[in-house]
């Protein structure tokens, strides 16, 4: 080849190759445009959904509330004239109101968690954990179990009543799902960096199978180790739409029979951070 043609042959590849990077941004550009059409596409739709449950939520409650009090007026004035069958029945419609009265008043707050930064404010955590443990007082007392928080706690940049939902969840988790015989304890302990607060919730209770693991922080997903536990099914699927909300993440650590571990981080500065997807991790504390 003479010197003029491999400069010819040369100028032709990098003409070809600049076309190809002009060609894969334009692909690019266009790949980002669909991605944030889709993006806004699903915040719509979950908007949508959240709307609903509210609707259904809160329709649901007018009956309830008359089948409590007309259950309640034949407990008070009428078990008299019921056969022992009768006032075994009653009793079971009763604890079977209770627990759907539960489940709606979380779908409700379910349904209030609005994502978004805007009704943010710094929250002393240690005034939070205070006010978790006084709203757990009946289930501290009842399950006899104790919750240590760590001394250092932070001053964080969030939504006080979204937080307050997650550490009476988790805090509430830890001490429902004990061991037999084994006293709960839940300690609540606090590390930071730079960028995330890291928080975490220990339990010594009876651990989480590690099949269900992957199904934990969804909707109405109760795992096979609750026992007679009754709950909703919603509680950390709050807990992971709130951490979220905070640019956080959360995730479990579990042994069974020795005790689970929940770890959430929430952004110092929740707006810059983009959110993540909410991972699940291996076995061991
Ligand atoms: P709920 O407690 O109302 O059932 P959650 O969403 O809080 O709903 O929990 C979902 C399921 O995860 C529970 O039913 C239970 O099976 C399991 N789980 C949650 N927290 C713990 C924990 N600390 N220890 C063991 N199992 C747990």
């Amino acid at each position: 080849m003479t010197q003029v043609a491999g400069v010819a042959a040369m100028d032709a590849a990098v003409f070809t190759s600049s076309d190809r990077l002009r060609r894969l941004e334009k692909e690019l550009r266009a790949a980002r445009r669909e991605l944030k059409r889709k993006d806004k596409e699903l915040a719509a739709k979950e908007e949508e959904l959240q709307a609903l449950f509210y609707t259904v939520s809160h329709e649901l409650k007018t009956p309830l509330i008359s089948l409590r009090g007309f259950s309640s007026l034949l407990q008070e004035f009428h078990a008299g004239s019921l056969s022992q069958e009768g006032r075994n029945y009653l009793d079971r419609i009763v604890r079977n109101v209770d627990q759907m009265e539960q489940l709606i008043n979380s779908l409700l707050v379910f349904s209030r968690i609005r994502v978004g930064y805007e009704e943010m404010e710094p929250v002393d955590v240690k005034e939070l954990l205070e006010e978790s443990i006084w709203e757990l007082q009946y289930l501290i007392r009842e399950t006899g179990g104790r919750v240590e928080a760590a001394t250092e706690l932070p001053v964080v940049y969030g939504n006080r009543n979204q937080l307050l939902t997650v550490f009476v969840n988790l805090i509430g988790n830890g001490l429902k799902y004990a061991r037999q015989d084994v006293t709960p304890v839940v300690q609540v302990g606090y590390a930071g960096d730079e960028i995330f607060h890291k928080f975490w919730v220990r339990d010594n209770g009876v651990g989480i199978p590690p099949r269900g693991r992957e199904r934990l922080f969804k909707m109405f997903s109760r795992l096979g180790n609750k026992g007679g536990v009754e709950g909703s099914g919603l509680g950390l699927a709050i807990v992971k739409r709130v951490v979220e909300n905070h640019g956080g993440e959360v995730w479990v650590r579990s042994r069974r029979n020795v005790g689970s571990c929940f770890y959430f981080t929430l952004a110092r500065r929740p707006g810059r951070v983009t959110r993540t997807v909410t991972r699940e991790r291996g076995e061991g504390k």
